[in-house]
């Protein structure tokens, strides 16, 4: 406050100015929030450290009673909270969710249209579940804001409080201010760590090509040798049987070798895709009818239920890697004794086909789920299970899928097992055009 007095022919006057310097003091304590987070950027070790470091400046000093930083994932299905700051005292209650869905609470809004987002009074936002689990515990305002790059949106930043206030363009702007320099400190970080990881994924990868060569490789030199040497006194049927067992061992190479060339096509962009018209009941039957001997030799069940036909412009021997891969995948992740289901037909007025693949096997876990689809990737439960795979199959298939405008997904599935859905467009398609119809969602 400002006061001056004035010596008037009346006695003295006093005036009194009074200032408000909320924004002043606001941006004064940003500056400060500001030179703290750029210091905790500059010295944390990882992305994770640097996230704690972020909610923890901006709690601590602007009074926020939980202030949290949510992150997309690689695939852009779910947020995680990578960090979250809670006032001393502040109960959370079922407010302190982990995981996101894209487009659900604040977070997951932001990170869907990359916008900020004011809630002025959390009791009178009844649409959001989390809003209200906010309200029960005496949150009031919540203010979120994009973290992003620039290109993508990477994340949101939220600050929750239990004052109602007013919302003004000032305080969403520093927030945004913040965010910005958070974002290209996860985009330089993500590079860095990316580059890390390709290193070490290539050692992996060289570990996990001689592994898988070598099992096969023993097998064919182990039967080639009894063959050799106990050739008199083996049957006829026995020397079948040492044959069968070389020629599967080949073929499990002759997959791997074709496996590999296709990463390698996918990754230079040469994965090709020749569209005809083609018929896709036909081509999942051939599937069915090649893995019928594997199927019946772990006495699984695989029922079928397909239309008469199924009609689209697709590249039939590509679908059949599709349909050969979900099927192995089916079989071999599946305890003997199992069911194997295949459905497909179209939906949405016929302008889509749905082909889904379920089993009773052993299943993925819900938290590695959004994982699956990443080159080498192989769930606990299969590592656990000492199953034998490359974790090549289910990215190829995802490329042959998308290169259909189609998409691969793991659908709802009740009790034990998985279910693959693959949504391919039914309609004709160019291979190379941009306004071909596409599967809503890809
Ligand atoms: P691979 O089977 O050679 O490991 P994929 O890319 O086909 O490679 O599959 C990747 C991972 O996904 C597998 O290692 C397994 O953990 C999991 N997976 C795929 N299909 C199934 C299924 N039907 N049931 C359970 N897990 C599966």
């Amino acid at each position: 406050m400002t006061l001056t007095v004035t010596e008037e022919p009346g006695g003295r006057v006093f005036h009194a100015f009074a200032h408000d310097i909320t924004n002043a003091r606001r941006a004064a304590q940003f500056a400060d929030v500001q030179a703290a987070i750029a210091l905790g950027l500059a010295q944390a070790h990882s992305s994770t450290v640097a996230g704690h470091r972020v909610v923890e400046a901006l709690g601590m000093k602007m009074g926020w009673s939980v202030v949290e930083l949510w992150l997309v994932d690689d695939h852009r299905q779910v947020l995680t909270c990578a960090a979250r700051h809670v006032e001393a005292g502040q109960q959370l209650g079922d407010f302190a969710l982990n995981v996101l869905e894209l487009g659900v609470a604040l977070p997951g809004q932001i990170c869907a249209d990359g916008t900020g987002r004011w809630i002025r009074d959390l009791s009178t936002d009844r649409a959001s579940l989390r809003s209200s689990a906010a309200a029960r515990v005496g949150l009031r305002v919540a203010v979120g804001v994009p973290v992003s790059t620039g290109r993508q949106t990477l994340g949101a930043l939220c600050v929750y409080g239990n004052r109602v206030e007013d919302p003004e363009n000032t305080l969403l702007g520093l927030l945004g201010g913040l965010a910005a320099h958070v974002g290209q400190y996860l985009e330089r970080r993500r590079a860095e760590e990316l580059a890390l990881e390709l290193a070490r994924t290539k050692n992996e990868f060289v570990a996990m090509v001689t592994h898988e060569l070598r099992n096969p490789l023993a097998v064919i030199s182990g039967a080639v040798t009894v063959f050799d040497d106990e050739l008199e006194e083996l049957t006829t049927e026995q020397q079948r049987e040492y044959l069968r067992i070389i020629a599967r061992s080949a073929q499990r190479l002759s997959v791997m070798a074709e496996d590999l060339l296709d990463l390698a096509r996918l990754e230079s962009g040469h994965l090709a895709v020749e569209l005809i018209d083609t018929e896709l009941c036909a081509i999942i039957g051939e599937s069915v009818q090649a893995n019928t001997a594997p199927a019946a030799g772990k006495q699984l069940t695989v029922t079928v239920r397909l239309p008469e036909r199924l009609d689209l412009l697709a590249d039939p021997n590509r679908l059949r890697q599709v349909a050969d891969n979900l099927l192995t995948n089916a079989i071999k992740y599946t305890p003997a004794g199992g069911e194997i289901t295949i459905t497909a037909g179209r939906v949405d007025t016929g302008q889509i086909i749905t082909w889904t693949v379920a089993d009773t096997g052993i299943g993925i876990p819900p938290a590695e789920q959004p994982r699956l689809f990443r080159r080498f990737y192989r769930a606990s439960t299969a590592l656990d299970n000492r199953i034998p795979g490359t974790g090549l199959g289910l990215v190829i298939t995802r490329a042959i899928v998308e290169r259909h405008h189609g998409t691969i997904t793991l659908g709802e599935h009740t009790g034990p097992g998985t279910t693959f859905v693959v949504r391919l467009p039914a309609t004709a398609i160019p291979a190379d055009s941009d306004s071909s119809p596409r599967v809503p969602g890809t």
